[in-house]
């Protein structure tokens, strides 16, 4: 017998069946279908929690700040009000402990990335998930731009008219659902700022305005860190140079007016 015999021979893929093969691959490829098989049950859920995740952080950065200014109440029934996001606990529940550690805040967990974190939600925490009817905040990605965020630098794709009409309508439902004019002079003043921020990008043309004209934190760059240490590392030394330039001047100075008088008192005696 020779080693032939002791091969492990895998199955080839022939023998698994094409529309299985295809089946697989179209759960793998599309992030809104989620399925795990924890405890022989299969969850699905039929919203992207990374999708969510960015509509979120939009609402977060270039709507909050300015509802918060106005003190302005949305109410519950408005898509963008945090209620309405599926993934709202579990994300709240996320501890960022260190650049390689997550841990979840309800079973104090650790993960060395957030991906894995987000799986143990899915697979342990899978009952905090209300995912009644409209709380899926990803659907609302057409008119808050979340592919700006997702993937800021991807060269932009051709316009398509329909579709920049398609979503400038679906934002200007949220606009008057969320703010109505008609609820007086704050809600009227925030859902222009709603068109103004949001919808207004929404359009094929040639010079079209750029989504989020106003708000968001400024994310501090390491550049901008590293040229901060080296002013305040810098900043002394120059003070010492400055200091011993003065010094010297001074003292040179001091010499001159000596030389100077010794010479007329010189002079004075003869
Ligand atoms: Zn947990």
């Amino acid at each position: 017998m020779g080693n032939r015999g002791r091969i492990l021979r895998l199955p080839s893929t022939n023998m698994i069946p094409l529309p299985f093969l295809l089946l697989l691959l179209i759960v793998v490829m599309n992030p809104a279908i989620v399925v795990s098989q924890e405890d022989g049950r299969s969850h699905e859920v039929h919203c992207s929690r990374e999708r969510s995740r960015a509509a979120w952080k939009i609402i977060e950065l270039y709507l909050m700040p300015f509802i918060k200014e106005e003190k302005y109440n949305i109410s519950r029934n408005c898509k963008l009000h945090s209620h309405n996001d599926m993934f709202r606990e579990q994300e709240q529940h996320k501890i960022f402990m260190d650049y390689n550690e997550w841990k979840c805040g309800f079973c104090k967990k650790s993960f060395r990335e957030e991906k894995y974190l987000d799986k143990h939600f899915h697979n342990r925490h899978y009952n905090l998930l209300d995912h009644t009817e409209g709380r899926c905040l990803a659907d609302l990605c057409g008119s808050l731009h979340c592919d700006e965020v997702i993937e800021p630098k991807k060269p932009k794709s051709k316009c398509n008219p329909a579709a920049a009409a398609k979503n400038r309508h679906l934002c200007e439902t949220l606009a008057d659902s969320c703010f109505p004019v008609n609820k007086g002079h704050i809600s009227s003043r925030l859902h222009e700022f709603f068109l103004r921020q949001f919808c207004d990008a929404h359009t094929c043309s040639i010079g079209g305005r750029k989504p989020f004209p106003r708000g968001g934190r400024k994310e501090t760059s390491i550049l901008y860190l590293a040229t901060c240490i080296l002013i305040v590392l810098l900043l002394p030394l120059f003070y010492v140079i400055v200091w011993l330039h003065q010094r010297e001047k001074t003292s040179k100075g001091y010499l001159d007016f000596k030389r100077i008088s010794k010479m007329s008192r010189k002079q004075k005696a003869t």
